[in-house]
């Protein structure tokens, strides 16, 4: 551990252990384990460079206080911030289960029952965050992590809320980390970013956990998007044949272009296939 180094604040350092371990690079932070000294509880410390803000410093102080309060079973708790004079520090509670895709392709095979369950664990914690009047604006399955290894952890959604900060309008077209293949179309197009982006982006997932594919794609950046603002995606391939009419149902009001006509998400937990157990068992391969 390297603890006594002095490159972190030494309130965040009275009060956690910082240990070496990465746990993940996104594209605007390095998220390390720590432990608080007093409980030995394991957490997460997500350390974004100040240069990647530059200009929303003013927001940082709202935009953080409205995330502090945020408590929900399947949303990552935020437990402390700090600060210098280079980098803003903010402590998480840990999940060790990896990623959501990740784990999926280790499994191999996986009912739609199993799926189901996992979207609606999104759902409870997207409903949860539009209750309070927070879009998440970045969900995709880097940002879903599981809680424990254990084969029935629950699922919890992090980054939220920072987007605001960390992006503008501009870099989500420009950015050259990662295909941002669940993206709404009308982020594209510029004209809507509230609470229905996220539930386009649970269509996208809900599809490719399904299929093993996604629904708009392209040879490039262009194409990928010419693909999503046209909002037409398909049913057709053999992977399908066996899923249940539920289920494409459900993908259809998620993918909705229209983000006025998009299903929300008290709406999708209400969705027959979320809360029915039946013609479930088919294993997808
Ligand atoms: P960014 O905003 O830069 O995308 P993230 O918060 O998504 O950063 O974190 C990047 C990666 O770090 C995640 O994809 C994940 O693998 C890992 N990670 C983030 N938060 C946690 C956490 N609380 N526990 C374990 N790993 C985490
Ligand atoms: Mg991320």
């Amino acid at each position: 551990d390297d603890d006594d180094s002095s490159k972190y604040p030494s309130a965040l350092r009275a009060k956690y252990t910082i240990h070496e371990k990465t746990l993940g690079v996104g594209s605007f932070a390095v998220v390390k384990e720590c432990s608080d000294r007093s409980t030995g509880e394991k957490c997460a410390v997500k350390i974004i460079l100040k240069k990647v803000i530059a200009g929303k410093e003013h927001m940082l102080d709202t935009e953080l206080g409205i995330l502090q309060k945020v408590r929900h079973e399947h949303i990552v708790s935020l437990h402390d911030i700090y600060e210098s004079p280079e980098a803003v520090y903010i402590v998480t509670d840990l999940c060790t289960g990896g990623e959501l895709f990740q784990r999926i392709v280790e499994r191999g095979t996986y009912t739609e029952a199993t799926a189901a369950d996992l979207v609606r664990q999104m759902l409870e914690g997207l409903a949860y965050l539009h209750s309070q009047d927070i879009v998440h604006r970045d969900i995709k399955p880097e940002n879903l992590l599981f809680k424990t290894p254990a084969e029935n952890a629950e699922l919890l959604i992090t980054d939220f809320g920072l987007s605001k900060l960390l992006k503008n309008d501009h870099q989500i077209l420009t950015t050259a980390c990662g295909t941002p293949g669940y993206v709404a179309p009308e982020v594209l197009e510029g004209t809507g970013h509230g609470k229905p982006v996220d539930m386009w982006s649970v269509g996208v997932i809900m599809y490719t956990l399904l299929s093993g594919f996604t629904p708009f794609y392209g040879e490039d950046q262009n194409e990928l998007f010419a693909s999503i603002i046209k909002g037409q995606y398909d049913f057709d391939d053999e992977n399908w044949d066996e899923i249940s009419v539920e289920a494409k149902n459900l993908i259809d009001r998620l993918l909705t272009k229209d983000p006025a006509k998009r299903i929300t998400a008290e709406e999708a937990l209400k969705d027959v296939w979320i809360t029915s157990e039946e013609n479930k068992g088919i294993n997808i391969a």
